[in-house]
């Protein structure tokens, strides 16, 4: 593991490239981040780490304690992507995505921030009619480590004459539906000021606590913030018939996961969706935060400079916002991929005719231009 110093640092990042694309979409983010630190004096300090695939060849292990340890100890972590078919048939605990569930777990990064963006110029992407999708801005924060993935019990168990019973157990606590709902409201807060609270208290105790609790904490902490409650499934269908009105949606695990998907693809382009992945606040006010795009290795493109960068730059926006409060830059950054994109750069998942394709690396030089452009302007 190696660190780059920076002079005065803000803190320090631990970079987990990953295997595939991963590395080379890192790399484009850290330009941006350089660039911060050269013209803004907004620095940190970069620790180099291995996930994945590129830890199992180093190390034998997906993830070494070592790089769990420092992980735990920075102020933040910017993860590229994991795994790759070289790895596929490996014993369970050592492919790559181990590596990426134990960062998540022992992290306990409980609230997953998945921002759903349309760019006007991406519009026509969208397998949704362009005026229903065109401008469309809403968060996502799903609770990420409770719920039925992870209660008990759990199992399948032979009942006798051919039967079988397979069981899991949907499961909230006060305290784990209070967390996420702060998170919610709190981004909430920075944004349009609107909360959307998702379950199916019709028919599930589980979701019936989950909205009395959200009420309880929205009266007692967030009343500035509106909130509304809506059922799962309605919540699916108002994604794809209207999904500009929502602005921030805080769900559980289940729900989480498939309302998630369901809005990046109204997004049509999975090179350009970033995340968060946050954990608690400790006694020093410092919260374990995980940033990735939400895209995978993409095999079939890694190491001919096609990948798009915007996702992991857009992650790297994310990690200014919520791990160092910098919203003035991180703004910039997502103005920047916002112009790049209406000047018609591309490259090739998100080409659209008589648009220009770019390399992963001119699409990085791009953004960098845009950025020194809009601080002369402004
Ligand atoms: P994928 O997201 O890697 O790729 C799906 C398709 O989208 C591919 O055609 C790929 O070329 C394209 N694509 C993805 N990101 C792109 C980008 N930034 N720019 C341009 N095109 C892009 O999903 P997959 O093919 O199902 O999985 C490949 C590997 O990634 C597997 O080993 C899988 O386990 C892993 N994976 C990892 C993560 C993660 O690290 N968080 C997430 C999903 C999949």
């Amino acid at each position: 593991m190696s660190a780059a110093n920076s002079k005065s640092a803000l803190g320090t990042i631990l970079a987990l490239p990953g295997d595939g694309i991963g590395p080379e979409v890192v790399a484009e983010a850290r330009r941006v981040a350089a660039w911060l630190a050269d013209t803004r004096s907004v620095a940190f300090q970069f620790i180099d780490g291995l996930v994945g695939g590129a830890s199992y060849e180093a190390h034998g292990v997906p993830l070494t304690d070592e790089t769990m340890r420092v992980a735990m100890e920075a102020d933040a972590v910017l993860l590229g992507a994991v795994g790759g078919p070289k790895w596929d048939k490996l014993e369970f605990k050592f492919k790559p995505e181990r590596g990426l569930l134990r960062l998540r777990k022992d992290m306990d990064l409980f609230a997953n921030l998945r921002p759903a963006m349309v760019y006007p110029a991406l519009a026509e992407a969208s397998t949704l009619k362009p005026e229903i999708v065109a401008g469309l801005d809403i968060m996502i924060v799903r609770e990420l480590t409770g719920g039925v993935y992870f209660g008990e019990p759990r199992g399948i168990t032979d009942i006798g004459g051919g039967n079988r019973r397979g069981i899991n157990t949907q499961v909230y606590t006060t305290q784990e539906i209070h967390r996420v709902g702060r998170v919610a409201f709190d981004i909430a807060r920075a944004r349009g000021r609107k909360v959307c609270s998702v379950e199916k208290a019709n028919v599930m105790e589980s979701g019936l606590l989950w909205r009395e609790e959200i009420t309880k904490l929205h009266a007692a902490e967030f009343a500035d913030v509106a909130l509304s409650h809506m059922y799962a499934d309605n919540c699916a269908m108002q994604l794809v018939r209207n999904p500009k009105q929502f602005d921030v949606i805080v769900t559980d695990n289940l729900f989480g996961d498939m309302l998630s998907d369901e809005a990046a693809q109204l997004t049509g382009s999975l090179g350009m969706l970033p995340s968060a992945s946050l954990g608690a606040t400790d006694s020093s006010g410092k919260r374990r935060a995980l940033y990735e795009p939400i895209h995978g290795s993409a095999p079939d493109i890694a190491g001919q400079g096609m990948a798009n960068p915007l996702a992991t730059i857009l992650s790297f926006a994310m990690l200014l916002r919520y791990s160092f409060n910098r919203a003035v830059e991180a703004d910039l950054v997502e103005q920047a991929v916002g112009n790049v994109l209406e000047h018609g750069v591309r490259t090739r998942d998100i080409l659209q005719p008589g648009k220009t394709l770019v390399s992963t690396k001119a699409m990085g030089d791009a953004v960098l231009a845009e950025l020194e452009r809009l601080t002369k302007t402004r």
